[in-house]
């Protein structure tokens, strides 16, 4: 069951009344640790700003958004009872993976395309965007994880990406990869298991690894609560159509239970 928070959109929003609110949120109450956030859920881009002077081909690549991501954690939610919440825009508007004040929050150029509609924006043009979608969206999280803060559910918090399968014309070998920084025993431990269940390389801190500079989610909602996390990447020619999907959600969903139950084991501080 899906349900969709419409909220009033601040004055100065990029989105017309029609549009689609800046985020999604699917079993808000779900019973699971799991907390399932997806950055780069969605290529749509508002109206006002038009498709940012791109073509269909290049909205409907990569450089828009995790093709599959939502596709999977969907399925995640379902079987794992556990709330999710998505970006309904594109990360070329702005990333809501990235410290806004970071220069590639809304990249003027993305592998090798330009994104004509970036270029020379004005601080208010930045701001609008930063309201309009990249706050909304993490204070919906922020309001998620306070909610289960205060009714002492325990919460893990489950970063969902993919990565395509060739970057600037270079094969990217590893099926997926889980990334870490500070706190790394959770995604560590969900990478071995990963590996064991599925026979393929699954990949750690690679082909990116997380910073605070190429990261935000991650950093501003586990690391500042203290909580465990994993931000997981799958390459996108496993996961573009529902066969791919729905094998992947289930390797993910045995190997997510194994995980977390070993490490309330480990760990007598799990919160
Ligand atoms: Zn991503």
């Amino acid at each position: 069951m899906s349900e969709v928070h419409a909220q009033p959109a601040p004055a100065n929003s990029l989105l017309l009344a029609q549009e689609p609110p800046a985020f999604q949120v699917v079993n808000r109450h779900g019973r699971s640790p799991f907390v399932i956030v997806v950055d780069h859920a969605s290529a749509r881009i508002p109206r006002v700003l038009h498709n940012l002077g791109l073509t269909a081909t290049e909205l409907a690549r990569h450089i828009a958004w995790d093709i599959g991501a939502l596709a999977v954690a969907t399925q995640l939610s379902h079987v794992l009872d556990a709330p999710l919440i998505a970006q309904n825009y594109s990360r070329l508007v702005i990333d809501c993976n990235r410290d806004p004040r970071v220069g590639t929050s809304i990249p003027v150029m993305s592998e090798w395309t330009a994104i004509p509609g970036n270029d020379n924006l004005s601080a208010a043009d930045r701001e609008q965007r930063r309201v309009s979608l990249f706050e909304p969206y993490h204070a919906a999280i922020r309001s998620i994880l306070d909610e289960r803060e205060v009714q002492k559910q325990p919460t893990l918090i489950l970063a969902q990406h993919s990565m395509t399968p060739i970057f600037k014309g270079v094969a990217r070998t590893m099926s997926a990869a889980v990334l870490y920084n500070r706190n790394p025993a959770f995604a560590q431990k969900l990478a071995a298991n990963l590996r064991a269940q599925t026979g393929l390389e699954v990949a750690e801190n690679q082909p990116y690894f997380m910073s605070d500079e190429t990261d935000f989610t991650v950093p501003e909602h586990a690391d500042r609560r203290g909580l465990a996390y994993a931000e997981i990447e799958l390459r996108q020619d496993l996961i573009s159509d529902l066969t791919g999907q729905t094998l992947w959600a289930h390797h993910l969903v045995a190997v997510l239970r194994k995980t977390a139950l070993e490490f309330v084991q480990s760990e007598p501080d799990f919160k």
